[in-house]
């Protein structure tokens, strides 16, 4: 990663899956504060392919965004997505979802990749199981564990950080196992995956408390594919640095605003006649222009509209929360926050 443009953590990084972070343009992305957007080099590979992608400058400029990108390594994606998949110890076979083709993804093929989309993060190739079944975790780990020594032996930008990826479903000492094979490859980052894929929270909680031990202090942790706001202040609280997540764009497409106290259903008759903003203390364009009846009106009269004023709002509020948490870091006062986050957090939504 260029060090003039690393990003400040704790962050939150938007989900531009398709080299673009929906409903919204670079320029509003810029306004929100993001600081690193991520995109999908499983789907960029697959259309309009990688290498179309390094002809026509890279993705900073194919999508036009001046701030760092981080492309995942495809990983999660070939094994949630793709079709008549075959894992061996070399790669993944699979059928694209899109069109049925053959593909053969090995960790030196995830890197060439990576290294054609030219992100400034890139991710090792990983596979990520369901996370309760101890055998087959550890030899997914253990599979996970040889790709990436594999990926950091193949790559040869060096104006991109590669981050590995720590496995091992909710098992503890499989979790401390892999963080000492990851921490050990020596990558600028570390990203944590498998967790918030079905587990219970307190099982996420505990395995981040694991992996807050075993992990080093000098290099940013990557909490791979968490956005809700409850979820990033606990990890933050359990030494987690960066996350990614759909979860504030997802919600915006289907009529839910991310608010302190929960999430309103913009759809709601009881916002009719609701004059107030979705948040009143918020910064964003959203809420300091329209209120929650006209935000009810554009969803009930499904108007596009309605999907770039909630991404705004929602986008905004997780960045603002992940820089309250560097304040406070900073401050001191993490604890005091992460209390009057989690009470204000309890509280039933107020919509009348
Ligand atoms: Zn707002």
């Amino acid at each position: 990663m260029r060090a003039c443009c690393a990003p400040h953590t704790p962050l939150f990084a938007p989900v531009g899956t398709q080299a673009t972070v929906k409903a919204l343009t670079p320029d509003q992305l810029e306004q929100l504060g993001a600081g690193l957007v991520l995109a999908n080099a499983y789907h960029l590979y697959l259309r309009p392919g990688d290498q179309r992608v390094a002809e026509l400058g890279g993705l900073h400029q194919f999508m036009q965004w001046p701030r760092p990108i981080l492309t995942d390594s495809g990983g999660f994606q070939l094994f949630s997505l793709a079709e008549q998949r075959q894992v061996d110890q070399e790669g993944v076979t699979f059928r694209s979802h899109l069109d049925g083709s053959q593909h053969r993804i090995t960790p030196e093929r995830a890197i060439a990749i990576q290294e054609n989309l030219g992100a400034d993060i890139i991710m090792a190739l990983d596979e990520c199981p369901e996370p309760y079944d101890l055998e087959y975790n550890r030899l997914a780990m253990q599979r996970t564990h040889a790709w990436a020594e594999r990926c950091v032996a193949a790559k040869q930008r060096q104006d991109q950080g590669l981050f590995g990826i720590v496995q091992g479903g909710v098992f503890p000492e499989l979790r401390q196992q892999s963080a000492e094979f990851v921490a050990g490859l020596g990558t600028p980052g570390i990203a944590i995956g498998g967790l918030s894929v079905g587990e219970t929270k307190s099982e996420m909680h505990s395995m981040l408390e694991v992996l807050d031990a075993a992990l080093p202090g000098d290099r940013p942790r990557y909490l791979m594919g968490v956005g809700a706001p409850e979820d990033i202040v606990e990890a933050v609280m359990r030494g987690v640095d960066m996350f990614d997540s759909v979860l504030p764009t997802r919600l915006a497409r289907n009529d839910a605003a991310l608010t302190r106290s929960g999430r309103i259903n913009v759809r709601t008759a009881a916002l009719a006649d609701d004059d107030r903003p979705l948040e009143p203390d918020c910064d964003c364009y959203t809420c300091t222009h329209f209120s929650r009846a006209y935000l009810r009106h554009l969803v009930v009269a499904r108007e596009m509209l309605s999907a770039t004023l909630l991404s705004i709002h929602n986008i905004r509020m997780l960045i603002r929360i992940t820089t309250e948490l560097r304040e406070a870091i900073g401050e001191g006062t993490i604890s005091s926050y992460a209390d009057q986050f989690r009470a204000a957090f309890a509280e039933p939504v107020d919509l009348q």
